[in-house]
């Protein structure tokens, strides 16, 4: 019996000095974000996350049937894209972006992994009914590059893996970790539907800075909303704001920029 109870108390010892640690190493990686002036947590440095983005590239796009077989519409993709950085704050962040069109024409996405490289599916990309439509749904994607979303997400990865390695240990079984690992989800989940409304407003200010018209945004949130319901959750909505609310929010953030003067 004793014996039970020490071992019970040296767990949770043990299981605190994870959850200390793992808080004190998350904590550790604060910094200003340049563009969004948003204090966030990295455990990635910026010359990491393009080398990470530009060796996944060729992965990535080898899961959506490589790049399209279109060279005009491939050439469209990316000077629009790069037309949206270069007259916008996306241009101060320095990261050497890529916009790729790729041949899947049956999914309805589009993404981006960090440092810069952005892709659109043929599938959204055909559906998209005017080349503003096309910079609001690239200038989001360059939202999250500029908030590093992925990078922040890997951190809050390893902290709350730290956490449910924690709980793991404490209560001594493994339901505990998988109860754990849920909570961890949830978290995650939260910040993921933030990620998305913080991508939406900056897509709208990179295009207003850019001159293109955001209230196009708007329509790019009905074409979503249409073709959702297939087993393609599309990025845009993995994390679900539902639609109704990004478009109220979409068109709040073009009247507080309208208001800044842009
Ligand atoms: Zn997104």
């Amino acid at each position: 019996m004793k014996n039970r109870s020490s071992g019970f108390w040296l767990r949770l010892l043990i299981a605190a000095g994870i959850v200390i640690f793992s808080l004190i190493k998350f904590y550790s990686t604060s910094e200003v974000n340049e563009i969004t002036g948003e204090k966030q947590y990295i455990s990635l440095n910026k010359e990491q996350e393009i080398a990470l983005g530009i060796q996944s590239a060729p992965q990535m796009a080898a899961e959506f049937g490589g790049l399209s077989r279109n060279a005009q519409a491939r050439y469209l993709v990316d000077s629009i894209g790069q037309s949206i950085v270069r007259k916008s704050a996306a241009a101060k962040s320095q990261y050497p972006f890529n916009f790729h069109l790729l041949a899947d024409n049956r999914t309805v996405n589009a993404f981006a992994l960090p440092g810069g490289q952005i892709f659109i599916t043929e599938g959204l990309m055909s559906r998209l009914e005017n080349i503003d439509q096309l910079a609001g749904v690239l200038g989001h994607e360059v939202g999250h590059v500029i908030a590093r979303h992925s990078a922040q997400q890997m951190a809050k990865q390893e902290l709350s893996q730290g956490i449910a390695g924690a709980a793991a240990v404490a209560g001594g079984d493994a339901n505990s970790a998988y109860y754990a690992q849920v909570v961890a989800n949830m978290v995650n989940m939260k910040y993921g539907r933030e990620d998305e409304l913080e991508s939406d407003d900056l897509g709208v200010r990179f295009m207003m800075e850019a001159g293109y018209n955001p209230e196009a945004l708007i329509g790019v949130m009905d074409i979503l909303e249409n073709a959702s319901g297939g087993s393609n959750v599309p990025e845009f909505q993995s994390t679900h704001p539902s639609p109704e609310n990004r478009r109220g929010k979409i068109r709040e953030a073009i009247q507080k920029y309208r208001t800044k003067g842009l």
